[in-house]
């Protein structure tokens, strides 16, 4: 497997692990979540988006269409680019030529010596409650070799690290990684495999087993497991009930469920895809239960 893409570094993240930490979303992932906020990240290859709302206009620029040799790019009745998707390759001429980034190029290589020289930057923040470094995606076991070195690199400078993961992976790999691992943050979505097939594209028997294995062997990785509560999927008592139960066999499991957000849909558009969750929520009697859940986990976690 060829080295992964960064398509993202975000540093002040509060929501990725403890204290303060720099986020690293790798492009990749095998699983088609159907509610995925990062569509940028599912692809392992460069791709090209486009933010109309970015756009300058025809008449004060249109730089993207003169350098289009797939002529996918005209303008619409305002004035503003619109590309013909079928026939736009991904070439990344008109990411090269706007000057407005609303042709932005998604995802770069980087070497492993400069995103940690990147993380190293923010390194002042780490200090004050455990920050560090997170690698998220995509499906960042899906760079196992890759992410070791990474790991190993960031150990050698001392950060702190942690990983968002599927579990869709090689166990092989997985056990490997935690040994340069303080946290993990695992998703269990759904304890029905037919289901789980249905809105992720894969098996959930590779994720369940990784998850048990994962809870016998790690010795000094912290484990969150993670439930994201999507409505239509998983967005009932008894199924979130049954995930429940099963992650509490694991001693020492932290839990966690994310509500169903919508901040992923404008990306969709960018990316030229259509949103695959159309208009549903998540009603307010399932809000107030994962809120009531989490506070439940999160005392559980204080006292043990
Ligand atoms: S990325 Fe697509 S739209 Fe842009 S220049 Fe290349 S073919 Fe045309
Ligand atoms: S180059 Fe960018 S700003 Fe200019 S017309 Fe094309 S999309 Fe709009």
């Amino acid at each position: 497997m060829v080295d992964p893409l960064v398509f993202n570094i975000q540093n002040y993240s509060l929501n990725d692990g403890p204290g303060i930490r720099t986020i690293v979303f790798l492009k990749g992932c095998p699983m088609r979540c159907r509610w995925c906020c990062n569509p940028e990240s599912q692809e392992y290859n460069i791709e090209m988006s486009y933010t109309r709302k970015n756009c300058i206009g025809e008449e004060e620029c249109g730089f993207c269409k003169r350098s289009c040799h797939q002529k996918a790019i005209t303008f619409d009745e305002e004035g503003k680019a619109k590309i013909e998707k079928s026939l736009c390759t991904d070439c990344l001429s008109c990411t090269k030529v706007c000057p407005a980034m609303a042709m932005k190029q998604q995802g770069k290589p980087m070497e492993i010596s400069e995103i940690i020289d990147q993380v190293l930057r923010q390194e002042l923040f780490y200090h004050h409650g455990e920050g560090g470094l997170t690698v998220s995606g995509g499906e960042p076991l899906s760079h196992g070799d890759w992410l070791i070195r990474l790991l190993k690199e960031a150990k050698k400078h001392r950060l702190h690290t942690a990983i968002e993961t599927c579990g869709y992976a090689s166990y092989e790999v997985l056990k490997e990684v935690i040994n340069y691992l303080d946290v993990i943050f695992f998703d269990i979505k759904s304890m029905n495999d037919e289901k789980h097939k249905r809105y992720t594209g894969k098996s959930n028997q590779i994720i369940l087993d990784n998850f048990k294995q994962l809870v016998q062997d790690a010795k000094t990785t912290k484990i969150t497991a993670r439930t994201p509560v999507i409505p239509g999927f998983n967005d009932t008592v008894e199924e979130l009930e049954e995930i429940q139960r099963f992650v509490a066999k694991g001693k020492n499991v932290s839990y966690e469920m994310l509500p169903y957000h919508r901040f992923g849909k404008g990306k969709y558009e960018m990316l030229g895809r259509t949103y695959p969750m159309g208009d549903v929520l998540l009603s307010e009697e399932i809000k107030t239960y994962i809120q009531k859940q989490n506070e439940k986990w999160r005392k559980k976690e204080c006292q043990s």
